[in-house]
């Protein structure tokens, strides 16, 4: 069963009297452990397509099935939920609590999720640890570098253990040596089972992964995994 499968997906805006297709008839299946990169021109639907992958916006019309429950009609409490417990997100800008050490960020989602506090702190001490931040656990994000800010954040979305990591732009804040430890984590994590979708515009990041979607106009418009590639324009 795919972990992710859009059936005829819409996104519609209305702008004034005319009408924007920011997704346009998207149909697209994504099964466990794959590792996927979205790629497109600025405008071609990228964000708005992790938006509803990522349980954060809904569509226009069409159906989301994930791990194979259609969410398409949940409310938001619903999507929320599922949100939470499926899904973890990596951000380009990180979106870190300033005030907060790297181990009280990482802890956050289990205080959403009631865990207890020394369970939340040995807990993101571990995840912090699995990033090679074991000696950084009380830095604030302003004494840390770009590489090691996403690292936290890396550690953040994986703190309850989701079966998906979505990013965007993941690496669009870091310099080349920054982002090619970011992507081997993401492999890493790849090859732990988990499933990998990002938004990249950079060809040499969305090449580390196993297969490459490209965008334009809100439409799928080529699908290539290490295999072989698939033209749908
Ligand atoms: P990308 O991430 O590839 O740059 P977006 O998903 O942000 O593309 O946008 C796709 C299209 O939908 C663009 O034409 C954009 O202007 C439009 N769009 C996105 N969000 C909105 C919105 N909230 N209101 C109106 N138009 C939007
Ligand atoms: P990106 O850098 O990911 O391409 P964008 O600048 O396209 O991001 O869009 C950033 C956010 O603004 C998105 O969440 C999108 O939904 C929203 N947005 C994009 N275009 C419009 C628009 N024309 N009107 C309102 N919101 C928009």
């Amino acid at each position: 069963m795919s972990v992710i499968e859009l059936k005829d997906i819409m996104k519609t805006y209305q702008m004034g009297d005319s009408v924007v297709h920011a997704l346009y008839h998207v149909n697209l299946k994504i099964e466990p452990g794959e590792f996927t990169s979205i790629m497109g021109p600025s405008g071609s639907g990228k964000s708005t397509m992790m938006n509803i992958l990522g349980c954060l916006d809904r569509p226009t019309s069409g159906e989301y099935f994930l791990d194979g429950k259609e969410i398409a009609g949940y409310d938001d409490d619903e999507l929320a939920h599922t949100r939470n417990a499926k899904i973890g997100f990596v951000f380009q800008n990180f979106n870190l609590l300033a005030k907060l050490t790297a181990q009280e960020n990482v802890a956050l989602p289990l205080v959403y999720a009631g865990v207890d506090e020394e369970e939340r702190m040995e807990r993101a001490k571990k995840a912090l640890e699995a990033v090679g931040l074991g000696e950084r656990l009380e830095h604030k994000p302003m004494e840390m570098s770009g590489g090691q800010r996403q690292r936290v954040a890396i550690a953040r979305a994986l703190i309850n253990n989701p079966a998906i990591i979505m990013a965007d732009e993941p690496t669009g804040n870091l310099d080349t040596k920054s982002s090619y430890e970011i992507m081997d984590i993401f492999k890493k994590m790849n090859e732990s089972g988990k499933t990998v979708v990002m938004v990249t515009h950079e060809p040499d990041i969305a090449e580390q992964t196993k297969r490459i979607l490209v965008m334009r106009d809100g439409q799928l418009v080529s699908d290539e995994r290490s295999g072989g590639k698939t033209d749908y324009a």
